[in-house]
């Protein structure tokens, strides 16, 4: 397979499904070799198969990423296949959703760590190697809700310090031919976002029908969507794009 990420391994959290599945497919047929991890054994069993069949072997690892110890033994176990850890997405994600008055500390603490702690751990761990082979391509996935967004003060504040954490790596690793940038998703059509329509008591279809409404290109996202931006901060030839935020919401954010 030849391709823009030919000889570079990927490591994508969140990868079983939704956005994360999509940036796995995408490298691959670009050439890079895939590692992702996951919580769920079975979801990653079947994304195995399911590129197995179409002729891709990935390494589908059970890690919880916020978990320091699972990640890093995670990573190793890429080192030790691939012998390198070029590009890394933290892309793993879960929401509480909840008007602050009703959020509970566990709506809080699990958004917060999930995000926000996982994509330390992941970064940490990395860094290691791509410091080392003076190269490396972070992409943090941020949101709209970054912005703001009543009923997610958990989420929104964690896609918000992502953004902080993507500037500051920015900072930290650019001499090391290591760049960080983040691609904040508007609404995308996910098993994230049918919860929220099943949450409020809401059709999927008539969910995505009224989201499309107020998006000026006039539909709702799909995961290739954020998986195309992914591979354009991925590419080696972004090495000048550095700490940027690219919002992908088929409109503006403001
Ligand atoms: P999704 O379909 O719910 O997928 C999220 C993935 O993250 C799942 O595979 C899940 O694994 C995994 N995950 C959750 N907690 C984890 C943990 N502790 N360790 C390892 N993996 C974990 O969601 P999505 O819509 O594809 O979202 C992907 C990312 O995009 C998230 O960061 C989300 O916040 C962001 N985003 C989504 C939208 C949208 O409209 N969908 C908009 C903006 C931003 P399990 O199956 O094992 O739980």
């Amino acid at each position: 397979m030849t391709g823009r990420f030919e000889n570079r391994v990927a490591f994508i959290t969140g990868g079983s499904r939704g956005i994360g599945k999509s940036i796995a497919e995408t490298f691959t047929e670009e050439g890079a070799k895939i590692a992702i991890i996951d919580i769920d054994t079975e979801a990653l069993q079947n994304v195995q198969s399911e590129f197995k069949e179409i002729g891709f072997d990935i390494l589908a690892l059970q890690a919880n990423v916020v978990n320091s110890h699972e990640v890093e033994a995670a990573m190793e176990q890429v080192m030790k296949e691939y012998g390198s850890i070029d590009i890394l997405v933290n892309n793993a994600g879960i929401i509480r959703d909840n008007l602050l008055f009703k959020m509970t500390d566990n709506d809080w603490d699990q958004v917060i760590d999930v995000h926000l702690k996982g994509a330390f751990n992941t970064t940490r761990a990395a860094q290691k190697y791509m410091v080392q082979q003076k190269y490396g391509r972070i992409i943090n996935i941020s949101s709209t809700s970054a912005l703001g967004n009543p009923g997610q003060a958990n989420y929104s504040t964690v896609k918000a310090g992502l953004q902080g954490l993507t500037k500051t790596l920015a900072r930290e690793f650019g001499k090391f031919g290591i760049t960080t940038n983040a691609v904040a998703p508007g609404f995308i059509e996910t098993d994230m976002t049918k919860a929220t329509a099943e949450r409020i008591g809401v059709p999927f279809e008539d969910f995505l029908k009224a989201g499309a409404s107020k998006i000026p290109v006039g539909r709702v996202g799909k995961p290739r969507d954020i998986a195309n931006a992914v591979a354009f901060f991925a590419d080696e030839n972004s090495s000048f794009v550095n700490g940027q935020v690219l919002y992908v919401a088929g409109g503006p954010t403001n």
